[in-house]
């Protein structure tokens, strides 16, 4: 039985012997709580079937576990300073493969082909959160790639992903998590369980892939809609996609805007951030009748 390594002391002793600060720039703040680590990889339903995506491993705390869990691990580190770390701690792990390179710049489709055999692969992280709507985006745009996303966020960040038309935090992140997922919190995590300790208080999330798609839309359109609604949420939705923007190739003119949102029963002053993705969904397919490709492959947010 190996050394349970998030705990308070066995953290501070690791980071004393290799000389190693928590980096900022890297948002790193080790879990030093194994029954959080542990609520996190039951949530995600970890098994010896799967191969599990960890996005920053650390000094290794929680990949010791998902080890044990997992048929193989797959870490993608950014901070090679870790290296001699890793080598130590993670020394009998001989199912974890360590990439030492950004996650946004990681291709992940080739990873889940390469390491997962082409089958979907489970995300489990700690996410550093100066970087957490980039990595989830990154994630979200995948097809096929992932069947779960299991993630500690910060609490805002959460209240975001799960919040609904009408309020302030809603946004392009909510969307694309809900259109993949139907979000779940599964608990609040306080600055306590973390060296050093982060300002705000975190919350792990569940997302499970949805069978299938949970609304019909042209996907390209639809987030390029979304992207147009969100990038200037003070105007309503038909200035914002008539000024400049193109779906798809098409510039759209104020009176078309306002013709389609007529069709689904939307007054021509609604702003995009009253839109439920049921109702962009809608708008995606009428608007993608008039664009040159309504493809079904999902635009960069
Ligand atoms: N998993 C560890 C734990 O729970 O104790 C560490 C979590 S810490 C919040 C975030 C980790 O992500 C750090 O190890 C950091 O170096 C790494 N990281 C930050 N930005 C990254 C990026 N763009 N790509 C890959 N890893 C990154």
């Amino acid at each position: 039985m190996r050394e349970i390594l998030a705990t308070p002391g066995a953290t501070r002793y690791i980071l004393e012997k290799y000389g190693i600060r928590a980096r900022k720039k890297y948002g790193q703040n080790f879990l030093i709580d194994a029954n959080v680590i542990r609520n996190i990889i039951d949530a995600a339903q970890i098994t010896e079937e799967d191969c599990v995506l960890e996005i920053g491993p650390g000094i290794g705390s929680m990949t010791q576990l998902l080890s044990e869990a997992a048929g193989k691990v797959i870490c993608v580190e950014i901070d090679e300073s870790l290296r001699p770390v890793l080598a130590e701690t993670l020394e009998d792990c001989d199912n974890v493969r360590i990439l030492w390179q950004d996650i946004l710049k990681t291709d992940l489709k080739a990873v889940c082909n390469e390491y997962g055999g082409g089958r979907p692969l489970k995300v489990v992280a700690n996410l550093p959160y100066y970087v957490t709507t980039p990595i989830l985006m990154h994630l979200l745009e995948q097809k096929n790639v992932f069947s779960s996303i299991t993630v500690m966020v910060q609490k805002e960040v959460a209240d975001r992903i799960r919040s609904g038309p009408g309020n302030k935090e809603y946004g392009a992140l909510s969307l694309a998590v809900q259109y993949f997922a139907l979000p779940e919190a599964v608990m609040t995590v306080p600055p306590s369980c973390f060296i050093p300790r982060p300002g705000v208080d975190s919350c792990v999330l569940h997302l499970k892939a949805h069978e299938k798609p949970p609304v019909e839309c042209g996907e390209r359109v639809m987030f390029a809609l979304i992207r147009a609604a969100f990038n200037q949420r003070r105007k309503t939705l038909a200035n914002a996609v008539s000024h400049g923007y193109s779906l798809e190739g098409r510039q759209f003119t104020r009176e078309e805007v306002t013709a389609a949102l007529e069709e689904i029963g939307l007054p021509p002053t609604v702003r995009g951030e009253a839109l439920s993705l049921e109702q962009f969904a809608a708008l995606s397919l009428i608007m993608g009748q008039n664009t040159d490709h309504n493809t079904e492959e999902k635009d960069t947010l």
